[in-house]
């Protein structure tokens, strides 16, 4: 079977249940007593391809488990689909990027901020953040909370920032990938990269890894629902993983 299709994610989800997790949403990790428990934290960056996102969400729903959904605005942001997503027992949260849209100019941005978390909760309650690594940016979104505090407009965490120190191991699934290599800034700033590059290899690994808590995201867009979807968006990632490296390739001599 193809890596990095739905079925394969049912496949994912299943070996975390099969090995005794329970699985989380952001903010259940962040308000309830999750510390002694075996726990898997489910976040998905909804950065294209909303439809992709129901899909995850409707199969999620099928295996008993609750993921939070970051949706952007106004990239991913469809009302009907976010709705779907809440009333399948999801968390919807906020994905910003609004430092990166103000150029660097922070009153502009957090103005933003304001407004566009006040479009998603017209659809329902937005208690987490979750900042878009937007990978061309020279911003790096988190930064505003360098000068505003995000308590303020009654959200509870930021999926990076009060997530570090919770004693997690970070896994993502940027560029198909499981190893982490083409991660840019979205990454946890303690992440340890895991051993591994494929699906497979991730589910023998949470099978014999006994790690406490695992912190998946995944970007639902990356799954296919079909094979055709598959090759458009593996030539897809090969393209921004080439772009990626470039992009690395300039930072580190401008350093
Ligand atoms: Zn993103």
């Amino acid at each position: 079977m193809r890596d990095f299709t739905l079925e394969k994610y049912g496949d994912l989800i299943r070996a975390i249940l099969d090995a005794g997790y329970t699985t989380l949403t952001v903010r259940g990790c962040l308000t309830g007593n999750c510390r002694n428990m075996q726990r898997a934290v489910l976040r998905h960056d909804v950065d294209r391809r909303p439809v992709n996102a129901l899909k995850m969400a409707e199969l999620e729903a099928s295996l008993g488990v609750a993921a939070t959904y970051y949706f952007r605005y106004p990239a991913t942001f469809v009302p009907e689909i976010i709705r779907q997503v809440h009333s399948l027992g999801h968390e919807v949260g906020y994905h910003y990027e609004v430092l990166a849209k103000a150029g660097g100019d922070y009153k502009k941005a957090i103005d933003l901020f304001a407004r566009e978390l006040a479009e998603f909760r017209t659809l329902c309650d937005v208690r987490t953040v979750c900042m878009h690594g937007s990978p061309l940016s020279r911003y790096d979104n988190r930064d505003l909370w360098k000068g505003y505090d995000f308590r303020d407009f009654g959200i509870e965490g930021e999926a990076y920032l009060s997530m570090a120190g919770k004693n997690l191991r970070y896994l993502t699934d940027t560029g198909r990938t499981w190893s982490g290599k083409h991660s840019l800034r979205d990454m946890m700033p303690d992440a340890e990269p895991v051993p591994v590059e494929t699906t497979d290899d991730l589910v023998d690994w949470i099978e014999s890894s006994g790690e406490e808590g695992l912190y998946l995201t995944v970007h639902p867009e990356r799954w296919a629902v079909g094979e055709i979807e598959w090759v458009a968006g593996g030539v897809k990632d090969l393209l921004m993983n080439a772009g990626k490296m470039g992009v690395l390739a300039v930072m580190s001599i401008s350093k």
